[in-house]
């Protein structure tokens, strides 16, 4: 009993639905967090190694992320056991599984991930008549493929830098994480007029001082290759990213990966968070004792799920990059006057701000 509630405080979650269908070896966890904002949107991850402890936090973490953005959406995160590069028929096989066991949980609205995309969208979409983040020809704005997330990030990095003096042309970048985030966010960096030094993905670390090719990486990535099949550079370890000196730094990957361990390896001046929850909190402590500027990911990461709002509600691509730059430029304004003025942590002053949103919209509710 006691461990089945271990994650429950004031805010949720609501509820934590393990899924299992044998016949198929679909294993998955479903976390609605706190709705009182409105209808939970989540990703649903699929990777060999979450955890229910991984789907609360990165649950939570929408719960502010939602509130922090101003839309009328709680959070919710699901977690799928599992390869995401098997065989077509057999994700399609187990994505409709799962999406057939969250029919019924109405007050949650699935969206892409890693491990899962647009087409995935698609399929859960028609099993349940809900999910985000389609695919453009069944009424979707395609949030990966636009470099949602990538393109507020951008935005909040140009509003960081009057804070820390930093100017954007030549500005020196390195991104954890070559993805739908990573990709976009050095896509729209280096048409600000930054130089991506280095790049990784999980077949490792890509240096060039001399700058990489930001489109050329994009190209091969799309094309199914990694980034080590780039002809130039230095091919290095997954985790020697963390050394690159630079001015920017974009964890977008997996959480956890800056840690009180491998911190004081990072030399930089700026963390923008692309994924969620890329640091410990121990770490991030460390890293603005330092001075190092982080703008926490649910102010920094807002684009995608903008966006997917934005989709949900038959809005189009205009709008929701109008939006995103609207409101992330707004949050990381905010965010960082405030911590100048008080010396707090960034995600201490975005924590406040998300959580009396929060707390504000449960008042009203008929259960508070
Ligand atoms: P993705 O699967 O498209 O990309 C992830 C990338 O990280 C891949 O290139 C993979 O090779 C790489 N990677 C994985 N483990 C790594 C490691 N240990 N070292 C180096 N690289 C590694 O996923 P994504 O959609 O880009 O999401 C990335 C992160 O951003 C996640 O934490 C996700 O929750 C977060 N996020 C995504 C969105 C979005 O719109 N897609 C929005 C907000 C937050």
């Amino acid at each position: 009993m006691e461990d089945m509630f271990r994650f429950a405080d004031e805010f949720g979650p609501t509820r934590i639905i393990h899924i299992y269908r044998p016949s198929l070896a679909l294993k998955a966890i479903v976390v609605v967090d706190n709705t009182a904002c409105g209808a939970a949107i989540g990703g649903v991850r699929m990777a060999p190694d979450v955890s229910a402890e991984e789907c609360f936090r990165l649950a939570r973490t929408m719960t502010w992320k939602n509130a922090a953005a101003g839309l009328p959406h709680g959070g919710g995160k699901s977690v799928i056991f599992g390869d995401p590069r098997m065989a077509a028929a057999a994700k399609e096989r187990l994505i409709r599984c799962f999406a057939d066991e969250v029919r019924d949980v109405t007050d949650y609205i699935p969206g892409p991930d890693i491990g899962t995309d647009e087409q995935c969208m698609a399929w859960v979409r028609e099993e349940t008549g809900r999910a985000v983040g389609l695919p453009s020809v069944v009424g979707g704005i395609p949030l990966d493929e636009i470099g949602a997330t990538g393109f507020g990030l951008a935005a909040s990095v140009d509003v960081a830098r009057e804070f820390i003096g930093l100017d954007l042309q030549g500005a020196r970048l390195a991104v954890q994480g070559f993805g739908s985030v990573g990709k976009h966010a050095a896509r729209f960096l280096a048409k600000k007029g930054a130089v991506l030094l280095a790049a990784s993905d999980t077949s490792g670390t890509l240096a060039d001082a001399s700058g990489l090719d930001v489109a050329r990486l994009i190209a091969l990535k799309q094309s199914g290759r990694s980034l080590r099949d780039y002809d130039r550079g230095a091919k290095l370890a997954a985790d020697a990213i963390l050394d690159v000196e630079c001015d920017i730094w974009i964890p977008a990957a997996r959480p956890d990966v800056v840690r009180s361990d491998n911190v004081s390896r990072l030399r930089t001046r700026l963390m923008p968070q692309g994924a969620n929850i890329p640091c410990t909190l121990e770490a991030e402590q460390a890293l603005d004792a330092r001075g190092v500027l982080v703008i926490p990911d649910f102010i920094a990461n807002a684009g995608g799920v903008i966006c997917a709002a934005i989709e949900y509600r038959g809005g189009t691509q205009r709008a929701a990059f109008d939006y995103i730059d609207e409101r992330v430029r707004a949050n990381t304004q905010a965010v960082l006057e405030e911590c100048r003025r008080d010396k707090t942590l960034p995600r201490a002053v975005a924590q406040a701000v998300a959580e009396r949103r929060v707390r504000s919209a449960m008042q009203m509710r008929r259960w508070h």
